[in-house]
């Protein structure tokens, strides 16, 4: 056997014994997912266990380095591992902005000192990460965002509001952008700073949606204390840092629009609401939609995994994240119009089980926001117009 059978043929038997049966079925909402933390309620047992004994082997961040916590895995390896977590149909074990987010961007800028503190955490889903980007004049036009830090030496002091704070309210640390020096040209007096969501001075007040949830919050920071050794990069110079973490929100809002290992196919659903004794569809119309969105849906995640590869052999995923985010985001909006179509008067129902199609309306409501989150669609069809076809 070559070294990846033999790696296949550890990971499926790893994976047999370590994930719980219950964790092996789709998630249909997203109050489902794990995002651990140190005040997560978890779901089950199980649903601690399984993220426990990923965490513990490095499998919530399969390709990071294992000297902070991760699987350290090829690429190679890495699809073998999402291969075999797909044939046995298991939830993702950790959704986490630390993961998605923060984690690449210490990865690549930040200090050996704060990789070692914070990353090793993340994978093990532990702390859980809040995003302190947007505020109330500083939404697409980002770097001109006015929240600051002042220097007192030894220490900053901040100031200011966000918005926006998605889960900031559970969220145990936040990565913010702040103004450190209000002299310089907009872009240049900005850092990444990292603190502590219970350091005094820091008052989230959650925002009720059109869902009728509030996973958002407005943020007040008041005479905030931020440690220096908390910097990420060099002082200043967190724009650069602020727009590499970017491209790798735009990847993970785009991947929405993949339909995940643990989910049900849009046909597979239809079969099950609507179909008859046999799963077919009698309804033409349903059967093209769902056919043209599982094709353009397959197109799409060869597309997604073309870029992961060529990000993985070491070509910056750059503009081509905006791309895979208008289009995913696209996707995922479709999708749920369609799972709409398919639950007919049931989707209406705000406050029903999960099998009767209830909780559809609200979902379907939230993806109205996955093409403004991370950055507007039409933010997106700029940067692609100017740095894919080179126009303007
Ligand atoms: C679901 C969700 C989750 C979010 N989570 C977070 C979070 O965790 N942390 C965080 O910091 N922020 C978060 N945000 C905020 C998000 O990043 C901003 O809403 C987004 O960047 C747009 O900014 P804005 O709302 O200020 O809109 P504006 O920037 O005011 O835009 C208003 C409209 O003008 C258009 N527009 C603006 N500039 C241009 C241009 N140059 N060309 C063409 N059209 C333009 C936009 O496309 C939009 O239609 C979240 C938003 C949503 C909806």
């Amino acid at each position: 056997m070559s070294d990846l059978q033999v790696f296949r043929q550890e990971t499926r038997e790893w994976l047999e014994e370590n994930c719980p049966q219950s964790m092996r079925s789709p998630v249909n909402t997203a109050d489902q997912a794990c995002w651990g933390g140190r005040n997560f309620d978890f779901e089950s047992e199980d649903q601690k266990l399984w993220m426990e004994r990923m965490g513990a082997k490095g499998w919530t961040a399969p390709d990071w380095p294992t000297e902070y916590g991760g699987g350290g895995l090829d690429r190679a390896e890495n699809k073998v591992l999402k291969e075999e977590i797909a044939r046995i149909r298991a939830r993702s074990p950790l959704d986490s902005f630390g993961i998605w987010m923060i984690g690449p961007a210490l990865l690549k800028f930040g200090s050996e000192e704060l990789k070692q503190q914070h990353l090793p955490p993340i994978v093990r889903g532990e702390i859980r990460w809040c995003q302190g980007y947007s505020e109330p004049n500083a939404g697409s036009d980002l770097a001109g965002l006015q929240s600051k830090a002042v220097d007192l030496g030894d220490h900053f002091i901040a100031n200011g509001q966000k918005v926006w704070t998605d889960q900031c309210d559970k969220a145990d640390w936040m990565f913010c952008l702040l103004r450190t020096d209000p002299e310089a040209k907009k872009q240049m007096g900005i850092s990444l700073v990292l603190f502590d969501m219970e350091t005094p001075g820091v008052t989230p007040k959650p925002i009720k949606l059109i869902s009728g949830s509030s996973p958002f919050c407005e943020t007040f920071l008041d005479d905030v204390r931020v440690e220096k050794d908390q910097i990420v990069g060099e002082v200043n110079q967190g724009w650069t840092i602020a727009k590499y973490l970017l491209t790798h929100e735009r990847e993970m809002i785009g991947g929405f629009g993949l339909t995940g290992a643990g989910s049900k196919t849009l046909g597979m659903i239809a079969a099950d609401t609507v179909g008859t004794q046999d799963g077919r569809l009698n309804d033409l119309f349903m059967r093209t939609d769902i056919a043209r969105w599982e094709i353009d849906a397959a197109s799409f995640a060869l597309t997604a995994e073309r870029v992961s590869d060529e990000v993985k052999s070491g070509q910056g995923v750059g503009a081509t994240s905006a791309m895979l985010k208008y289009y995913g985001t696209e996707l995922n909006k479709r999708r749920f119009e369609q799972l709409m179509k398919i639950n007919g008067s049931n989707a209406m129902i705000w406050d029903g089980e999960v099998s009767n199609g209830g909780w559809a309306a609200r979902a379907w409501l939230r993806t109205k926001g996955n093409s403004i989150e991370g950055g507007t669609s039409e933010v997106q069809l700029n940067i692609i117009a100017k740095n894919i076809f080179g126009l303007g």
